[in-house]
């Protein structure tokens, strides 16, 4: 398996970077999705060529098919598929009520969010899947404890879109178990990264590290840490599982 490559959407910041530094140093062969910001992109895997480990950059924003389709392509040209982390993800401007959220702003959600995921896993599925004449893999989709909570007040449309992911997580589980293909979702509580600040509010992690079990935020490296267990052959009787990792929220 880690002769493989590793597509991780959003791989340029946050956990998606994390991960690909992580899969990396396992040996895995990493394609390093963004949107737009190249310069983050070409870092990772500069960071990663230091440490004789092998990743290229792809630009893929999810809510555009022609782009995933690129996407995978170039996986293709990298080697076999492996894996693939639906890590790329959105929050919409913090504490608006949906009664003030214009249409633009739902639709943007989900087409990013969920449909960009579910897409991937399409591509990702049409590689691996014995069905396919594929050797198997691992789909990780990143989800939330927003699923579990509702996130009212905050961004409940991106609450509903992690919600359709934990769906989407089950239910291609048992699509694919019998094709050699692994699928499990992964809910972070708080973590520290860029998303906070996309969002309006950059200090939102800390300010809200106190309603956490475990008083503290997380960091992207202990999400990472499970997403790489979970795609590796350690966690080879998981699938259409979801753990979160949120310090207890
Ligand atoms: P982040 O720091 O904001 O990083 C977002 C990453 O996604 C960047 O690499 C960005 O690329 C990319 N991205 C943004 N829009 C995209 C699009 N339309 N298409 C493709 N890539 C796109 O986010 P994060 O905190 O690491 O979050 C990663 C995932 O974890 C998300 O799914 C998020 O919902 C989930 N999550 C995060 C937290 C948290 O507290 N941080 C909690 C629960 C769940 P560019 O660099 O090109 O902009």
């Amino acid at each position: 398996m880690t002769d493989k490559v590793v597509v991780i959407t959003g791989g340029s910041r946050g956990i998606g970077r994390a991960t690909a530094l992580a899969a990396a140093a396992r040996g895995y062969r990493v394609v390093v999705g963004y949107a737009t910001n190249q310069a983050a992109a070409n870092e990772v895997v500069a960071a990663i060529e230091t440490k004789n480990g092998k990743a290229i950059a792809v630009k893929c924003d999810v809510g555009s098919e022609q782009d995933i389709l690129a996407l995978f392509k170039a996986a293709d040209a990298f080697g076999t598929l492996g894996a693939l982390v639906n890590n790329a993800g959105i929050v919409g401007k913090s504490g608006v009520r949906v009664d003030e959220m214009s249409a633009e702003r739902i639709q943007q959600m989900m087409a990013v969010n969920v449909t960009g995921s579910i897409l991937c896993a399409r591509e990702a599925v049409k590689r691996m899947s014995t069905r396919h004449g594929g050797q198997g893999g691992v789909i990780v989709n990143l989800s939330s404890v927003a699923a579990k909570l509702g996130a009212p007040n905050t961004y409940v449309d991106y609450a509903a879109s992690k919600g359709a992911i934990d769906s989407f997580t089950v239910g291609l589980g048992y699509e694919v178990a019998g094709e050699g293909i692994r699928v499990a979702g992964i809910r972070p509580g708080l973590i520290d990264t860029d998303i906070h600040a996309a969002g309006g509010e950059p200090d939102r992690a800390h300010r809200l590290a106190h309603m956490v079990p475990m008083k503290r935020v997380g960091t992207a490296d202990e999400i990472a840490n499970a997403i790489v267990w979970l795609i590796s052959d350690e966690a080879s009787y998981v699938t259409s599982a979801i753990l979160d990792v949120s310090g207890g929220r």
